[in-house]
């Protein structure tokens, strides 16, 4: 088990989901807008130099001060706060001294468990001046995922998600990564059911109000095909080319999607958060 995207596996979906209620509902919406604003102050510090170390201590700190805590670090043994993974990296990169350079793009995953509840978002960020080629992969990843969202409501089918996904990564020639996949989240960061980022509209089990889903597309430039670098953590696609990623995490609701990660106008990290007593 890794952080921020399950490996896929064979086992039977949606048996287990858990449904939150009204109240454990507050407690994520609050986990999910911290996540949110640290990731907001860490895209403002990219750029070419920084190191990826620095912006993971970043992001420790702030999980910190906020009285939460940086849900990788120690998951399965996982060293770090975020997951950093540069150009072909795709998850799970390890933080580092590299520093940070010009048409580069930085996917930033970031989980923090508040009040024992569970936010996992992540972002693709340009470093500078980036290839049209490669600023394209990241915004139609963004696309992709904003796509997938608007399937997150009841009545539709786990299917409807993964299809949104596909359908649109692979209209612009992309293709998606199948060997890791989205989750359901709330007390732990992976809880069923398992989200790929492909599948048939219709298919799969109903979406219902009250499940809480972390979407997140992995989208590469040429083939889907990843490995694991020798760290035993860092997934890196097969033929070098570039990966996009994006998450958020979703509450569905009677009235559709509402994505807990989602910063609606900038706030400063130590900003108020949502009463969840
Ligand atoms: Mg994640
Ligand atoms: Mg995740």
């Amino acid at each position: 088990m890794l952080p921020g995207a399950w490996p896929v596996s064979s086992k039977t979906v949606a048996s287990m989901i858990i449904g939150k209620s009204k109240r454990e509902l507050e407690k994520m919406r609050a986990a999910g807008q911290l996540v949110g604003r640290v990731l907001q102050e860490l895209r403002s510090m990219v750029k070419p130099g920084v190191t990826t170390i620095e912006i993971d201590r970043a992001a420790e700190r702030m999980i910190r001060d906020a009285g939460a805590l940086p849900t990788f670090k120690g998951y399965h043994g996982f060293p770090y706060s975020i997951c950093a993974s540069v150009n072909e990296q795709v998850v799970h990169g390890f933080p580092s001294n590299y520093e940070l350079q010009e048409g580069d793009i930085f996917s930033i995953d970031c989980g923090a468990t508040l009040d024992g509840f569970v936010g996992d978002s992540a972002i693709t960020v340009p470093v500078g001046t980036v290839s049209t080629t490669w600023l394209d992969l990241v915004r139609v990843t963004e696309e992709c995922l904003d796509l997938a969202i608007e399937e997150c409501r009841p009545g539709n089918h786990l299917g409807d998600i993964g299809a949104a996904v596909q359908q649109h990564a692979e209209a612009h020639g992309y293709s998606i990564v199948r060997d890791y996949v989205g989750h359901g989240i709330g007390r732990r960061m992976h809880e069923d059911p398992q989200i790929p980022n492909y599948g048939k509209p219709g298919q799969g089990p109903k979406i219902k109000a009250g499940y809480v889903f972390a979407v997140e597309p992995m989208i590469n430039l040429g083939a889907h095909h990843t490995k694991v670098l020798a760290d035993g953590w860092t997934v890196v696609t097969l033929d070098g080319q570039p990966s996009a990623h994006a998450e958020h995490t979703i509450a569905i609701t009677e009235e559709g999607p509402e994505v807990l990660t989602r910063i609606a106008q900038k706030q400063p990290v130590g900003g108020s958060i949502a009463a969840s007593n």
